[in-house]
């Protein structure tokens, strides 16, 4: 069939039975003669295709009657001004962990908004490790507390979560969700683009505790304020409708594989393999803290630029793609998200082996 193992950060590989529901289904979706990129947004069709979206992400992630599935157009990225803009109160402010680039990034969104500081921060040691909070800096002024779950680019992950009390904990978890079992109850508000593990790009994900709408400080445009959302069941303008169509196709996929305590497994199984791999090797290494390695984003790098550029090279001859480091890494990454196989992991760690005895 020509496919390769496709490595990448995002948009990031999808099941082959995704996308052959999707070719199937691309010129006449369930006998209607046309496809769900021709269909009305306020059909009956689509209708029914977002609300089963949500509902597979509701059962997936048990998420509680109290909180809202919002489909949200823009990126992750605009989630780090729309947090802001809909959380922070008149004399209040935010708190951000400063975990890496993403983290950094909404921090400074956030800035240009109200006041945001930061709660801790790991870039003393290039945001290798997650630090600990001093959650007695948080006060009665703290509008909210925002955590990146898990860093694409510096491949580290919260394997728990700070218990911030009465003041809503905010996540990013564009490269994270639905990769382990969470208590979505923990979290006020949890926001995730949705090409890693959620589907395709052009979708963003927002699940909000429905006590935190309605509650902004100014007039602010309709489109950035969720209870735009909320009000209108994400059908204000015109959504990502095909991205919504995948994002459905995917949850049922993630469904079939057991859902999200049975890819947790495989997601461990996957990484450990990678891992130890690198523990294992004379050649590669990685700098990120054992503790809080990521499950989905796994940089490692030798001591020689060139080396690692002839394996990314070598690497791509063998069909395994797009395994260049961030350049703020530098290195190799590999993204292992949910939809990427073991024997895509194996075939990898085959190549690594392969590629030290050559070289060492
Ligand atoms: N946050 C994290 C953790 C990410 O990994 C990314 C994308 N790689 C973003 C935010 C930005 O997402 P988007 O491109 O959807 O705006």
């Amino acid at each position: 069939m020509g496919r390769v193992y496709n490595f990448s950060a995002g948009p990031a590989q999808l099941p082959v039975s995704v996308l052959e529901r999707a070719q199937e289904e691309l010129l006449s979706y369930q006998e209607k003669g046309m496809s769900v990129m021709e269909m009305s947004h306020r059909s009956s069709d689509f209708k029914k295709i977002i609300e089963r979206t949500e509902e597979l992400i509701r059962e997936l992630m048990e998420i509680p009657e109290t909180y809202r599935v919002l489909f949200i157009q823009g990126g992750a990225s605009l989630q780090f001004s729309m947090v802001p803009l809909n959380l922070l109160k008149d004399g209040g402010h935010a708190y951000y962990v400063n975990t890496g680039s993403w983290s950094k990034k909404a921090l400074s969104e956030a800035k240009k908004i109200g006041e945001a500081k930061i709660l801790a921060s790991s870039d003393d040691q290039n945001f290798t490790y997650i630090p600990e909070l001093d959650l007695q800096q948080i006060n009665e002024q703290t509008d909210y507390v925002h955590i990146t779950t898990n860093n694409t680019i510096e491949g580290t992950r919260f394997t728990k979560f700070p218990n911030t009390g009465h003041v809503p904990l905010v996540a990013d978890a564009s490269s994270n969700i639905l990769s382990e079992q969470w208590d979505v109850s923990k979290f006020g508000l949890i926001y995730a683009g949705a090409q890693k593990n959620l589907g395709i790009s052009g979708l963003t994900i927002v699940i909000i505790r429905e006590d935190l709408i309605g509650h902004v400080k100014a007039d602010i445009p309709t489109m950035l304020n969720y209870e735009t959302y909320t009000k209108n069941n994400s059908l204000y303008n015109t959504p990502p409708t095909f991205a919504i169509y995948i994002t459905m196709l995917l949850m049922e996929w993630l469904k079939e594989q057991g859902g999200v305590a049975a890819i947790e497994e495989r997601n461990k199984e996957k990484a450990n393999l990678l891992y130890k791999a690198i523990e294992d090797s004379k050649l590669f290494y990685s700098n990120v803290k054992r503790e809080d390695r990521s499950l989905m984003n796994i940089p490692f790098m030798t001591d020689s630029d060139e080396l690692n550029k002839l394996f990314v090279k070598e690497a791509e001859q063998e069909g395994l793609h797009q395994l260049k480091g961030h350049r703020s890494v530098g290195g190799m990454r590999a993204s292992i998200y949910n939809a990427m196989p073991i024997e895509g992991v194996k075939a990898l760690v085959d190549f690594m082996n392969e590629f030290e005895r050559k070289h060492i």
